[in-house]
């Protein structure tokens, strides 16, 4: 049963099968095997199985079920459900219990999906690797001694490792993308605007989106359609109908232009995962596709470009967090600035610290022209390179990350070593572009590597049909690895 894909899940349903059993199948992988892993903060069983037995009782009378129905997902601990704990990975909201739902989560609950727990994720999603989390490191399913990404690496490994179908995470400069092909599933960031923030906690407001990871582009396609579309509670939300992503999934695009940046295959590619690409690349030409090399000239400054306005972002979004609204407050202290100060030097990790005081720096006044202000000009330097490349292809196409899965503990050490992982992913999220990663091949010590496709704004019904054409003539994505129950 945990083998399957959420379409698979669906018509096991139509079949006979049960939401209940379901759901007590991927409880009861969860309980077996996430010992090995730590995919899950918080598991509710209870809530779980209530959910399922509705969904039953639901068909049993008849009546109109969601897209979704029966159908379990593990979402990311960044957004915020009723009731039910939601840490964003920091001590500092260790006891959180939000009185409402995030817009994404109204969505789940009204598509019949089944809200199985809380993924782990680097705290306030700041980090590749899931090592920054407050809490638990979250292992790799297809090798233990190794990251399954981040910060989404708690829902990435529990999609890969077969404890839920389906899981939600977020991306603001890669965070979806780069643990799924770190973790062999398919990864889906939308375009800036087509799913609600409602709910989401903020890291860079105007980079995150929430998205898919699924085992496969169909699974992902369905997941966004049940998210997607405009909610009033969010002002960047944008009012646009969303399109049955899932059906005509199997439609060709032709002609096809696929643009390949000169820049994405430069120095710091590890040589299997450009040989892995370059053999994806081949299978579209292989299908009448045209490739076409394009370039992105400023996408060298990316990086810099995101630790100036992330961090900006961030310094201002983390205020909240005082003491006094929010989570953590220090026990002991002489007045209200050493009690904001205590609350926040206990409740924070070693990067949030570092990313408030960048962020802080770069918005202070005499350095907000040559930092931040300037940050924002090269921002619209690259996302104009992104549309002249758009005026001469469909999709672009690369590497999601410059190597396979890396070893736990080897980048920790070394915070500019980490942020160059997302050298290929955080372009999308300065443009605002949909992004997905789907499986492409595995390195020789069987790590997964991961194909990444980007489109202009608003073209996610495209771009899940370009990489459904990829998919339908590989079987990278019906691989699984092999999770022992902890010894
Ligand atoms: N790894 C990047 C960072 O640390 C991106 C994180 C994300 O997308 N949430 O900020």
């Amino acid at each position: 049963m945990n083998e399957l894909t959420a379409a698979e899940l669906l018509a096991a349903q139509v079949q006979g099968a049960s939401a209940l059993e379901i759901t007590a199948a991927f409880l009861r992988t969860i309980h077996e095997r996430d010992g090995s892993l730590n995919a899950f903060l918080h598991v509710d069983d209870e809530f779980a199985l209530a959910q399922a037995r509705a969904v039953d009782a639901k068909r049993k009378h008849g009546d109109l079920l969601g897209i979704l129905a029966g159908v379990p997902v593990a979402v990311k601990d960044i957004l915020c459900v009723a009731g039910q704990k939601t840490t964003c990975g920091s001590k500092i909201l260790r006891d959180f219990i939000p009185p409402y739902d995030a817009h994404v989560i109204t969505r789940l609950k009204q598509a019949d999906a089944i809200l199985l727990g809380k993924t782990n994720m680097d705290e306030f999603a700041m980090g590749s690797s899931t090592e920054n989390s407050g809490f638990t490191i979250t292992r790799n399913p297809w090798d233990l001694e190794r990251t399954p990404g981040g910060s989404s690496g708690g829902s990435a490994a529990a999609v890969a490792a077969g404890l839920a179908p389906l899981g939600i995470g977020t991306d603001t400069g890669g965070s979806i993308r780069q643990p799924a092909a770190l973790c062999g599933i398919v990864g889906f960031k939308p375009t800036y605007g087509r799913v609600s923030r409602f709910g989401v906690i903020a890291f860079g407001s105007s980079l995150d989106q929430v998205g898919p990871l699924a085992h496969n582009v169909y699974d992902a396609a369905l997941l966004l359609e049940a998210i997607a579309g405009h909610d009033a509670r969010d002002s960047t939300s944008v009012d646009r109908p969303v399109p049955a992503y899932s059906r005509g999934l199997d439609q060709l695009v032709k002609p096809l232009t696929v643009g390949i940046p000169r820049e994405f295959f430069s120095d710091g590619l590890d040589a299997e995962v450009e040989n892995a690409v370059r053999v994806a690349l081949a299978e579209y030409q292989s299908q009448g596709a045209v490739l076409k090399e394009i370039s992105l000239p400023h996408s060298s400054f990316a990086v810099a470009v995101y630790y100036l306005v992330a961090t900006a972002e961030a310094s201002s979004n983390l205020a909240r967090y005082d003491g006094v609204h929010f989570g953590h407050r220090a026990e002991k202290f002489a007045d209200l600035l050493d009690m904001v100060a205590r609350s926040r030097g206990e409740g924070f990790g070693a990067e949030v610290k570092r990313r408030v005081m960048l962020g802080t720096y770069a918005l202070s006044s005499g350095y907000v022209d040559a930092y931040y202000l300037k940050a924002l000009k090269v921002r619209r330097l690259i996302k104009d390179d992104f549309d002249t490349a758009f005026r001469q292809c469909d999709v672009i196409a690369g590497p999601t990350t410059p190597t396979a899965a890396f070893k736990l503990g080897e980048k920790t050490g070394d915070p500019l070593a980490m942020y160059l992982s997302d050298i290929y992913t955080i372009g999308a999220n300065l443009a605002g572009l949909p992004g997905i990663s789907v499986p492409c091949g595995f390195t020789k010590n069987g790590l997964p590597i991961g194909l990444q496709l980007m489109a202009a704004p608003f073209e996610e019904g495209k771009l899940l049909q370009v990489a459904r054409m990829f998919e339908r003539a590989t079987d990278w994505h019906n691989r699984r690895p092999k999770v022992q129950a902890p010894g």
